[in-house]
């Protein structure tokens, strides 16, 4: 759908595609021009009134906004098409591929340090993965792009960060289509708050693990600007000092040594506090773009046994990566590894997620109790990101 400069009629209908598409009311009026009912994210994005009246030909209806290429429209317009422009969807029929030895698979995979587990069975099935790749900015004394991809398996909840970059370049591959096959049995699309409640708590861990380095190399360039600052400032004063102690106490001289160190002094504590605001570091997160990727997988039916409880959950064979996805950790979605399962519903949590109270040194499961511990109520609650920029952008699921 791009609009034509030499036809304002193409215009008209582009820009009324558009529209309609995007939650618009829109009305043909005369002559070439189209009356507007818009959405308030329709009117902020091409920054008219919720009524508008638009104009395409040489002369204008009525109270009608005049819209072609001379004018800034197209950037509106490319605002309006931007997030949809950046959410894609592909089906991926793929068939054939099995895991060898699912046993041995499930063995290397699933790492439970306080429980044990039984494969009961593996099963074709489909699923739909949310593909998200988000941009997050470090800025401080120093500016660093990093690119990170979080994926969400919507049948089994999994958060399969690993697998999904190992398939990336790989689905350019193989034949995608937009039509699902008739066999297919995805699971249904999660809602948007479900969505966002996810990356709100899978982000923090991944920004740390991604800024690592980074805020690793700025604290040792501080430290290092510190001990010189500090360094230069000590022989300063010290020297002030051993001048004013060799003369008589009332002499006007001791006193103007001793004023000096005195403005050394608080000369070295204004350098450190202009220090500490050159490496402050802002952290900004932006949501780039989103891949929905439906596709075939052979489903494991683990079950889970600690003391005399037990319980099922399902872990995806992606036939692409052909890995097993390891589960979620319930309390704070991170990826990394190993997994413990708690005493009273058996969630799966990374140690963190098990450790002890803070404040009463009660061992509890946060995926249990994500607010307080439950013996003594200090709060602890789970590291999230509030709903700031990084979601604003991201269209409707
Ligand atoms: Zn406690
Ligand atoms: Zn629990």
């Amino acid at each position: 759908m791009q609009p034509d400069a030499a036809e304002p009629g193409r215009m008209q209908e582009f820009a009324e595609a558009l529209l309609r598409q995007q939650g618009a009311l829109v009305e043909p009026i005369e002559p070439e021009g189209l009356e507007v009912l818009a959405p308030p994210e329709v009117q902020h994005a091409l920054g008219v009134g919720e009524l508008a009246r638009l104009g395409f030909g040489t002369t204008l209806p009525p109270a009608a906004q005049r819209v072609g290429m001379e004018s800034d429209w197209l950037d509106r317009f490319a605002r309006l098409l931007g997030p949809q422009g950046r959410r894609s969807r592909r089906v991926l029929p793929l068939t054939g591929k099995a895991p060898g030895d699912p046993e041995r698979v499930l063995e290397h995979e699933l790492v439970l340090d306080n429980a044990t587990f039984r494969l009961l069975e593996v099963t074709p099935a489909w699923t739909r993965y949310l593909v998200m790749d988000f941009r997050a900015s470090a800025v401080s004394d120093d500016k660093r792009d990093f690119m990170l991809r979080v994926g969400i398996n919507m049948a089994t909840g999994a958060l399969p960060d690993t697998v999904l970059t190992a398939i990336g370049p790989l689905i350019d591959h193989e034949e995608t289509t937009l039509i699902m096959p008739d066999n297919a049995d995805p699971p249904a699309i999660w809602d948007r708050t479900r969505v966002l409640g996810v990356l709100a708590r899978a982000l923090p861990a991944r920004l740390d693990a991604a800024l690592g380095p980074f805020v690793k190399g700025l604290r040792r360039r501080l430290g290092r600007d510190q001990d010189r600052l500090h360094q230069y400032h000590n022989d300063l004063y010290c020297d002030a000092l051993r001048r004013a102690a060799v003369l008589p106490e009332g002499d006007p001289k001791r006193a103007r040594e001793e004023q000096r160190a005195a403005a050394i002094e608080r000369e070295y504590r204004a350098k450190l506090d202009d220090l500490a605001r050159q490496y402050a570091t802002r952290v900004t997160i932006e949501w780039v773009q989103t891949l929905e990727l439906i596709m075939p997988v052979h489903r494991f039916a683990v079950q889970i046994r600690r003391r005399k409880a037990d319980r099922t959950i399902h872990l995806d064979w992606n036939p692409l990566a052909r890995r097993l996805e390891p589960p979620v950790c319930e309390a704070t979605f991170s990826a990394e590894r190993p997994r413990l399962v708690c005493d009273d519903a058996l969630h799966l949590v990374v140690p963190a997620a098990l450790a002890a109270c803070s404040n009463c040194g009660r061992a509890y499961c946060r995926a249990c109790h994500a607010e307080a511990c439950p013996k003594c109520g200090a709060a602890e609650p789970a590291r999230a990101l509030s709903l700031g920029n990084w979601a604003g952008g991201m269209p409707r699921l």
